[in-house]
């Protein structure tokens, strides 16, 4: 067995790059592309950083005093030339201290293996999809929970129509969503637990919203004013409403004024997700009427609707109301048509 020497197993090394790297020099084309395309991606990437925190307005600044710098070398004012000078050559310093928490969260990122990702390394944080689908989840678990402990709540979500008249009537929030802020909102004699929170691009806007309800004479018996105000809301909007019943613990969800009761925590996901996040504003129609097929007697009672809609408003959505009811009690006897799965 010849000797060990450190001397020959670092030569090895030594000669192994050395053959590597004259190898990798030989592709000079591709080492040129590659150059651009790192500088380009890292450029994209910092920009995108910078895009997602509010530093655009730092850019946009330095970018003025940029300009500001020019002018001033235009009409040779020597003073302020001197002082904006000073401060650009030291502008790679400045950029680190004006950057340095996005530096520093780029860095964790690209640092957290787990998270390395082309996607996540190239896109803004999490893509609207999967902040919806967070949102839906945290909605569905908050209601599931309310429902058990038997909390009322009422949660708004503002689709393609307007609801700043209503939400401007609450009180203003602009929270995230989380299901702890949502219980927490609707928390019996919680300051805020009145009323319905509204929730628009993943956030509570507002809470403690009170919608106008027309028609107080024709309050239909078996229904409360949390209902009645999701119907309403669904009717006048586009908007989805989620109520939780204090008095039985029932989720239900309003939705083109009519009411869809009883529902599992899994039905609630599969239907939000069908009307928040798969149905494009094109297809919500279409696609509504697939989630919520509609038995014959359903289409023929609409026909019947739209004859007697007019000056009956109110009245037509409660027979409307009692309809879908039906149809509800049918599906738990054991006729799964109508469900949504
Ligand atoms: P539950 O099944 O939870 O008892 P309900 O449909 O029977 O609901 P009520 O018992 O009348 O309705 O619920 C009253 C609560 O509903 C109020 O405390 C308020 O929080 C909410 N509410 C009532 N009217 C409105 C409205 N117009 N807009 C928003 N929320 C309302
Ligand atoms: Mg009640």
């Amino acid at each position: 067995m010849g000797s060990f020497s450190w001397s020959d197993v670092i030569g090895t090394i030594e000669a192994t790059w050395e053959r590597f790297a004259g190898a990798v020099r030989s592709f000079s084309g591709i080492k040129d592309v590659i150059d651009i395309l790192f500088v380009a991606v890292l450029v994209y990437y910092i920009l995108k950083q910078f895009r997602r925190s509010q530093s655009i307005q730092v850019i946009k600044g330095l970018f003025l005093v940029a300009v500001l710098y020019l002018a001033v070398n235009l009409f040779e004012m020597n003073a302020s030339a001197y002082l904006l000078r000073s401060v650009f050559s030291d502008i790679l310093v400045i950029l680190v201290v004006l950057f340095s928490s996005e530096i520093r969260q780029t860095l964790e990122r690209v640092g957290n293996s787990r998270n390395i990702s082309w996607k996540t390394l190239f896109s803004s944080g999490k893509t609207d999809e999967q902040k919806q689908y967070d949102t839906i989840d945290s909605v569905v678990r908050a209601c599931a929970n309310m429902s058990d402990k038997k909390i009322g709540s009422l949660i708004i979500f503002q689709r393609n129509s307007y609801l700043g008249d209503l939400t401007r009537r609450g009180v203003p929030v602009d929270s995230v969503i989380n299901s702890a802020v949502i219980e927490g909102i609707f928390f019996p004699n919680a300051a805020l637990h009145d009323g319905a929170i509204v929730i628009n691009n993943n956030r509570v806007v507002a809470a403690r919203c009170i919608i106008p309800l027309k028609n107080e004479k024709a309050v239909m018996e078996h229904v409360g004013t949390r209902h009645r105000a999701a119907i309403e809301i669904s009717r006048t909007s586009d908007a989805v409403a989620v109520v939780t019943s204090e008095e039985t613990g029932i989720i239900s969800v309003a939705l083109d004024g009519r009411l869809h009761r009883n529902l599992t925590d899994s039905e609630l996901r599969n239907m939000l997700i069908k009307l928040l996040i798969e149905s494009s504003p094109e297809e919500r129609t279409r696609k509504v009427k697939s989630v919520f097929r509609r038995s014959k007697n359903e289409e023929k009672f609409e026909e019947n609707e739209n004859e007697k809609f007019e000056g009956a408003e109110y009245s037509a959505r409660e027979s409307n109301y009692s309809e879908t009811n039906k149809a509800d009690s049918d599906e738990k006897d054991g006729d799964s048509e109508d469900s949504v799965k």
